[in-house]
């Protein structure tokens, strides 16, 4: 949705302009690695960049460093038609990606470029590779064709394997600052919204917070937040939440979802606190929260009534003891 390339010239988010400097100086000094991981949290825009990086690569005549958006090249690109960018994805979302396409990648490295110039493959997202995938990948970045750049785009570069890492140029996408990310998303979002309260739900991720205005998880999240702070006032009770939660009225969701919510709600707790004993507590309480999410990803089949029952008291205790 928001990681698609935009007609004509792809560009990059305005929070990633340092990052596309220094490499764009290494591309026109003929000294980028063949290898690079573009790594960083979720949702900042990564793939993105990595299809700019590309169409540039591609592109016949670059201007001011990035893709004329005119050429044949483009034109390709645009089309998402060009017959030396290969992206290797996994099948489905969240599935592993599967050997064949790490195979096939190799094959595509080892021939020459159709169009007479560089090609680009960008693997994404590259932790989703498994050992074998990743023994397979090692070859290609041992013997790397030349004109050839390999982009892997990875959320979770600790999940990648050592020898793959210790073969690629490591480029950091970190979650950009509120005054990085904010005129973009204020752009984008509209005025009317609060912008604050949005990049706060994300966590500082500007396409997470875009995602959350375009469906109802804003409007979910916000009612999850009064329900929190109801329950620290003792204006609720945990049982009465816990009802709500799991006939999903009003916070209709996964409640996976809304233990993520829950986790980076106190996470924000303990970062605006001043350390004192409470936010020892909140640190168990995070632990419980990565517990109750274990316990519903396994195949455990819990009660969930009671599993939000002790959470959401577990949550009204920590404004007890302050
Ligand atoms: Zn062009």
């Amino acid at each position: 949705m928001s990681e698609q390339l935009t007609p004509a010239t792809a560009m990059h988010y305005p929070w990633q302009e340092a990052q596309w400097t220094s490499l764009i100086a290494q591309v026109e000094q003929q000294r980028i690695p063949h290898a690079l991981i573009l790594g960083g949290p979720k949702h900042t825009g990564k793939y993105q960049f990595a299809l700019t990086l590309a169409q540039r690569m591609l592109c016949e005549s670059p201007v001011g460093g990035y893709a004329c958006g005119s050429c044949k090249q483009c034109h390709l690109m645009t089309a998402n038609n060009h017959p030396d960018l290969l992206k290797v994805l996994p099948e489905d979302e969240g599935k592993a990606i599967r050997i064949d396409s790490v195979r096939a990648l190799g094959e595509f490295a080892s021939k020459t470029s159709q169009q007479g110039g560089w090609k680009v493959a960008i693997i994404y997202p590259a932790e989703s590779m498994n050992q074998n995938s990743s023994n397979a990948l090692l070859k290609n970045l041992e013997e790397p064709g030349p004109n050839t750049l390999l982009l892997l785009v990875c959320h979770e570069p600790a999940r990648l394997s050592a020898t793959v890492k210790s073969r690629c140029r490591m480029v950091k996408f970190p979650v950009p600052t509120i005054t990085q990310s904010r005129p973009w998303l204020s752009q984008v979002a509209g005025q009317d919204q609060d912008i604050e309260q949005l990049l706060d739900f994300s966590e500082g991720r500007p396409l997470l917070a875009l995602q959350l205005i375009e469906t109802d998880l804003l409007e979910r999240r916000r009612e999850l937040e009064c329900m929190l702070d109801d329950l620290a006032a003792h204006r609720t009770t945990p049982l009465l939440v816990a009802e709500k939660l799991v006939a999903k009225k009003p916070v209709a969701n996964d409640p996976v979802v809304t233990i993520d919510w829950l986790y980076s709600r106190v996470s924000s707790d303990i970062r605006s606190d001043q350390g004192d004993i409470s936010s020892r507590l909140m640190f168990r309480y995070l632990d419980r929260l990565i517990q109750a999410k274990k316990l519903l990803q396994s195949s455990a089949n819990p009660n969930v009534q009671l599993l939000w029952e002790e959470l959401l008291l577990n949550w009204q205790l920590l404004f007890v003891t302050r």
